[in-house]
């Protein structure tokens, strides 16, 4: 703008300029012509005066200067001519000032030279006797009056361009300098010029309403962001050139993406094949959900395309990680084919004997033999399925028992009472140590833990060895201790001995007992208690099973 004002001013100042100097040398270039006029008309009517008086001598004493004098006769014959040979000249009666003469008694001409440099003004008088007297002086023409004033126009040019380009400068500035300082945060205030005042109302207005548009976007944006942010599930927005738009830290906590993540791809996020699939079939239009692996982790992503009228504009993504629910169903299948395995052999063999004595096979004297056989299988198959009862039960957290104080010493003895046959057997000590401690439980599930702990402990241990419950209790916290001397469970299967049917010696499993659902069902006996449980043990040397339970409020 201070420019558009500066050349503005400067063509004003210099066309002024130039229009004044033509004006003034027009001016004063027909002033001194009319001048230069007269005074050639006086000095004609002078001269006719003399020649009259005193004839052709008159000229002889006359200074002419730098006026051509002529005379001319009645015929128009050149009598006299103060520059050319009279013999060289032509007749002049056509001559316009002596024409103008002959009818009016004065006559004027001008007539230009053929390089236009010069001007030459003729005078004519009538004298008395019908002759002519003509008197032509020369004067410069406009054109060579500017070109003899060349330099100081020049000289006065540059002055008055520089002066006029300083105060140009100067004055457009100024005028400039208030709209500059308008605040336009705040046009309210500005007190810059008059005209501008409904323009900075408009702005103050518009300011406001941007304002106040911006506020909501910012309390939708915040709204948006801390909904995303609390979700646990990963949200991505594409454009439909795949940069991302808005993200939450889940997606990339999903994605195992560390550090910033600006406007880019959403495929450098992920690299496998089923992420880059959700987005292709999303961004040509198409809903669709697939499941993918990153390390350990199972994840479901669902993807959809987002439409602006009839324009797909990108698409929206959201990560669900399922690992749990994989690992869950992992286990329920494995669980299952677990169970049927382990129903099916049971009853194979009750069966098998079953058929031997209905086809009449069977000798007599085997029957109570093998009477006791499926007994023993039937009494295997009620413990296997009494045993996934309770673990379905602790699994679905419906046990049918409310919690209650319970002295945990109690059930100690009461479950040794019902092993110590077994122990005996093999010349185990059974030893417990400890006073009575109460904890909140369902003796039921605690009873079973119990059992299956010392079972556990008889079971593998060695002959004539030990086995030592023991009960202690600090802060209201109690702690059993289950330690024996048996064969011990090698360290890298400390913790798979507590999944579902899990044995350490498979091939032995039938002659020892159990269905290997023991320290499982301990596991989540634990867990119901809000206990948790610790495992030492040593190959050969034994093994040490602490849970400790909560305190007791
Ligand atoms: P099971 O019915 O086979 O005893 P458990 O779930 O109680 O099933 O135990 C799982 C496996 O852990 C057992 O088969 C055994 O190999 C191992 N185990 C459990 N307790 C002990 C222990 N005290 N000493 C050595 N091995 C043990």
């Amino acid at each position: 703008m201070t420019k558009r004002i500066f050349k503005a001013i400067l063509a004003v100042a210099l066309s002024m300029l130039l229009l004044c100097t033509a004006l003034i040398i027009g001016v004063l270039y027909e002033y001194f012509g009319n001048q230069f006029s007269s005074q050639l008309a006086s000095s004609a009517a002078y001269i006719a005066q003399g020649v009259e008086n005193e004839g052709m001598s008159y000229f002889e004493n006359l200074h002419k200067g730098s006026s051509r004098i002529t005379w001319v006769d009645k015929d128009g014959t050149v009598i006299y001519d103060s520059i050319a040979e009279v013999s060289a000249l032509e007749n002049h009666k056509d001559r316009e000032e002596i024409k103008q003469a002959f009818e009016n008694s004065t006559g004027k001409s001008y007539r230009y030279s053929n390089t236009l440099a010069e001007k030459t003004l003729n005078y004519a008088v009538k004298l008395k006797d019908g002759s002519v007297l003509r008197v032509s002086s020369s004067q410069y023409s406009i054109f060579m009056l500017i070109l003899g004033m060349l330099q100081p126009i020049l000289i006065i040019l540059i002055i008055v361009v520089t002066l006029s380009g300083a105060i140009a400068y100067k004055v457009s500035k100024q005028v400039v300098k208030p709209i500059n300082e308008i605040d336009l945060e705040h046009p309210e205030y500005a007190s810059a010029y008059e005209e501008l005042t409904p323009f900075l109302r408009r702005i103050t207005y518009q300011n406001r309403q941007i304002k106040s548009q911006m506020d909501e976007l910012r309390r939708q944006q915040q709204e948006f962001s801390t909904i995303t942010e609390n979700m646990s599930e990963g949200f991505l927005i594409i454009d439909s050139k795949t940069n991302i738009l808005s993200h939450n830290s889940s997606a990339l906590k999903l994605l195992d993406v560390n550090g910033e993540v600006g406007n880019q791809s959403v495929l450098t996020l992920n690299r496998s094949e089923e992420f880059r699939k959700a987005i292709d079939l999303a961004l040509k239009g198409e809903h669709n959900q697939q499941k993918m692996r990153i390390n350990h982790s199972f994840y479901h992503i669902f993807a959809n395309p987002v439409y602006q009228g009839d324009n797909l504009v990108g698409a929206v993504l959201v990560i669900m990680d399922i690992t749990e629910k994989e690992e869950r169903e992992n286990l329920r299948r494995e669980f299952t084919a677990n169970v049927s395995h382990e129903l099916k052999t049971p009853l194979t063999s009750i069966s098998g004997f079953a058929e031997i004595i209905k086809n009449g096979i069977a000798k007599q004297e085997d029957i109570p033999g093998f009477a006791v056989n499926i007994y023993n299988e039937a009494q295997r198959l009620i413990t296997l399925v009494e045993d996934i009862i309770k673990l379905s039960q602790l699994d679905e957290n419906s046990v049918p028992f409310e919690k209650e104080p319970v002295d945990l010493l109690q059930i100690v003895y009461t479950v040794s009472s019902y092993l110590r046959p077994a122990a005996e057997k093999r010349n185990i000590s059974l030893d417990i140590e400890g006073q009575p401690v109460q904890v909140l439980g369902v003796s039921k599930i605690l009873e079973e833990m119990v059992y299956n702990l010392c079972d556990n402990a008889i079971k593998y241990n060695k002959d004539k060895g030990k086995v030592c419950i023991s009960l202690s209790e600090e802060r209201g916290a109690v702690k059993l201790t289950v330690s024996d001397t048996g064969i011990g469970i090698p360290y890298s299967l400390r913790e798979r001995v507590f999944e579902r049917f899990y044995r350490v010696d498979k091939s032995h499993s039938k002659e020892i007992g159990g269905t290997g659902l023991g320290l499982s069902i301990v596991k989540h006996g634990a867990a119901f208690h809000g206990a948790s449980i610790y495992l030492k043990s040593k190959p050969d040397k034994g093994t040490v099973i602490t849970i400790n339970f909560p305190p007791l409020l």
